[in-house]
């Protein structure tokens, strides 16, 4: 189900439009000024805005202007106008679709369907990776266990990274030297035993009683998930 968020000022057309595309299986939340819609939009993060062009506040260009500087989510223009000139610039500026007023609940149901898929189909797949209660998020350089994020270094974090893209697989130290710290081995693979400890501790675990980092004598180490 896709949460709407409806943005119009005329009190009857609202209470008509939340009705019909309730009806049609949409959750809608509604705004009346743009300035309510762009903090609902940073708040509750919907994932389809309709966006009526005649609000009190401000003029329908800068109200999306300013929902773009906040957000990428899709938003379809909903105008008295058929005006297509001013409906290309909105396009341009950034809106997904438009629909002219009046309009069915079905035609607008299948506007927003429609914005919806192409919204799904250009999504970058999910970077997150997932190790029992360990989360990494590469693109924001963070790592949660059980839901609290890791206060890691840099290093610490790329060798986490490394390890947790391999569960279960044994890496060799000489492994994380090239890999994780682009040297050559031999002299510095006290620093990678170091690192492992640091990181052992951050993950609240010892090497008497390991849970997700696990030390195979004599080969190297690997990263499993311990609650299965
Ligand atoms: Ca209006």
């Amino acid at each position: 189900m896709a949460q709407l968020l409806l943005v119009e000022d005329d009190a009857a057309i609202r209470r008509a439009l939340i009705r019909s595309l309730t009806e049609h299986g949409h959750a809608v939340a509604s705004a009346s000024t743009a300035m309510e819609a762009v903090a609902h939009v940073v708040e509750h993060r919907p994932d389809l805005v309709l966006l009526d062009l005649g609000l009190p506040d401000l003029d329908g260009r800068e109200a999306l202007r300013m929902m773009r500087a906040v957000s990428a989510v899709p938003v379809i223009i909903a105008t008295a106008r058929d005006d297509e000139a001013e409906m290309v610039r909105m396009l341009d500026i950034g809106a997904d679709d438009y629909i002219v007023k009046p309009f069915g609940a079905a035609q607008v149901d299948a506007r927003i369907r429609a914005v919806l898929r192409r919204a799904a189909a250009a999504t970058p797949p999910d970077p997150t990776i997932t190790v029992g209660g360990l989360t990494l998020r590469p693109d924001a350089h963070e790592a949660r266990l059980d839901g609290e994020v890791l206060d890691l270094s840099p290093k610490e974090f790329d060798l986490l990274h490394y390890l947790a893209t391999r569960p279960g697989q044994v890496v060799t130290k000489r492994d994380l030297l090239a890999n994780v710290w682009r040297l050559p081995y031999g002299g510095a693979d006290k620093t990678v035993d170091v690192h492992l400890a640091w990181l052992r501790r951050k993950l609240g675990e010892n090497a008497q009683e390991p849970r997700y980092l696990r030390t195979v004598r004599g080969v190297g180490i690997k990263l499993v998930d311990p609650t299965t």
